[in-house]
C-alpha cells in the first residue's frame, strides 16, 4: 500500500542518522505518510511502531483517516510527545527543519537533557520528490480545473476590469468546480505592475493596450497546479511584444530539455541563456522553477544554484519571466513531469500569444 511504502522509506533515515524517532508535524508530510488532513497533530515514527497525536478537535477525523499503529489524544502537544518519546526510550530524534523554533525549543526543554535533537531538510524533502501515479492524477486533476476556470474568466479580461476582480472570480470558478482551496493569493499584475514579479492583484484596473500576467492554481487532493499565463489586452507596445516571444522561447528550450539524467540546472542555464542573449538577463532575476505537489512550492528548487539531477516523477514549473521596471512584464508558466521518455506537460493552457481584443 502507498502509505506502507511512504512510511517504510521514511523509516530508511532512522538508520542512516542513527536515529530512534523521528518526529513529524508539517500538514503536507502528516497528508503523505498517514493520510491525515487536519492543520494540527503529530506523527511519532520508531522502527517499532507508528503513533498519531491530535487534540480532541481532530480524534474522530483521525481515527477515521489516520493510516497510525495508534492514534492519540493530548491536551498538551509537548508533553505528549515527550511522554511518547520517552516511551520508545530514544536518544536522537530527527525533526522538521521547518517546524518552529518554538515547538522545537518548548520540545528541547520538556524533554530528557540527554536527547540529541537533529534538524532535517533534504533528506525529508527528497521523501516526496518523485511523484507515484495517484498524485500525478491529483496534480493533473487541479490543472485541469485551472484550465476550466480561466476558460471561465476570460471574458473579464476587458479593459475596465479590476484586477482584484480577475482573482476573485478565478478563485470563485476554481472552488465551485471542486478545488479544495487556491494555492496561493493570485497574482494579476497589469500593464506597469507587470514588472513586479510577484504583483498580487490590486485595485488596479486593466487597460486596452497592456500585457496582463496571471499567476494562479488550485488544491485537488492535497496536491497543487501552479501556472501562469500572460495575455494582451488590445496591441500592446513593440517592445512587450518581442518580451513575450524571448520568453517564451525560453520557455519552450527548457521544457524541451526536460529528460531523466539532465542536471536541473542546466533547464535553468538554457532559458537564462536565452534571455540573456536577447539583451534581457539582467531583467530575470529569479529562479526557473520549483517543485509542486501536496506544496505549492517543493523540492526540487530549479535555479542557478540547484544540485539534482532531473529523475522521472519529478513534477517541476518551469517559468522564466522578464520584468522592466516602469514598463511591464511577461512571465510564462507551465507545470512538467518528468517521464522515462522525456517530460509531459501537465498544465493545459495554451501559452502561445493571444491579444484578446483582436
Ligand atoms: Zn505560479
Ligand atoms: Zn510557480
Amino acid at each position: 500500500m502507498l502509505i506502507t511504502d511512504r512510511r517504510q522509506r521514511a523509516l530508511a533515515l532512522l538508520a542512516e542518522h542513527d536515529l530512534g524517532a523521528l518526529v513529524f508535524c508539517a500538514r503536507e508530510n502528516l497528508r503523505y505518510l498517514c493520510g491525515f488532513t487536519g492543520s494540527d497533530g503529530v506523527l511519532l515514527l520508531t522502527a517499532a511502531h507508528s503513533l498519531f497525536l491530535t487534540d480532541s478537535r481532530y480524534t474522530t477525523q483521525a481515527q477515521a483517516q489516520v493510516s497510525a499503529d495508534r492514534v492519540e489524544e493530548y491536551r498538551l502537544q509537548a508533553d505528549a510527545v515527550v511522554a511518547a518519546l520517552q516511551q520508545a526510550g530514544v536518544r536522537r530524534i530527527g525533526f522538521e527543519s521547518s517546524l518552529a523554533y518554538g515547538k522545537v525549543n518548548d520540545l528541547r526543554t520538556r524533554g530528557e537533557a540527554t536527547w540529541e535533537w537533529l534538524p532535517l531538510r533534504e533528506e525529508l524533502e527528497a521523501l516526496r520528490l518523485l511523484k507515484s501515479a495517484p498524485e500525478i492524477a491529483a496534480i493533473e486533476a487541479a490543472a485541469q480545473l485551472n484550465a476550466v476556470a480561466f476558460a471561465e474568466v476570460e471574458a473579464l479580461l476587458r479593459p475596465g476590469t479590476v484586477e482584484r476582480d480577475v482573482a476573485l472570480a478565478l478563485e470563485f470558478a476554481l472552488k465551485r468546480r471542486g478545488a479544495e482551496e487556491k494555492a496561493f493569493d493570485f497574482i494579476v499584475a497589469s500593464g506597469e505592475r507587470g514588472a513586479l514579479p510577484h504583483g498580487v492583484a490590486s485595485g488596479r484596473r486593466l487597460a486596452a493596450g497592456e500585457l496582463v500576467t496571471i499567476d494562479f492554481g488550485c488544491r485537488v487532493d492535497g496536491y497543487h497546479a501552479d501556472e501562469t499565463v500572460t495575455v494582451a489586452i488590445g496591441t500592446v507596445a513593440d517592445e512587450l511584444r518581442r518580451v513575450f516571444d524571448i520568453v517564451l522561447t525560453a520557455h519552450d528550450l527548457a521544457l524541451a530539455a526536460v529528460a531523466p539524467g539532465v542536471p536541473v540546472i542546466e533547464l535553468d542555464r538554457v532559458a537564462r541563456e536565452h534571455i540573456a542573449i536577447a539583451g534581457y538577463g539582467d531583467y530575470f532575476g529569479h529562479g526557473l522553477g520549483h517543485g509542486v505537489g501536496l506544496d505549492v512550492h517543493e523540492a526540487p528548487v530549479v535555479s542557478t544554484r540547484s544540485k539534482a539531477v532531473v529523475q522521472e516523477g519529478m513534477v517541476f514549473t518551469v517559468e522564466p519571466g522578464i520584468y522592466l521596471p516602469g514598463v511591464g512584464g511577461v512571465r510564462i508558466e507551465d507545470m512538467v513531469l518528468a517521464t522515462a521518455a522525456g517530460s509531459r506537460v501537465l498544465t493545459r493552457i495554451p501559452k502561445q500569444f493571444r491579444n484578446l481584443l483582436a
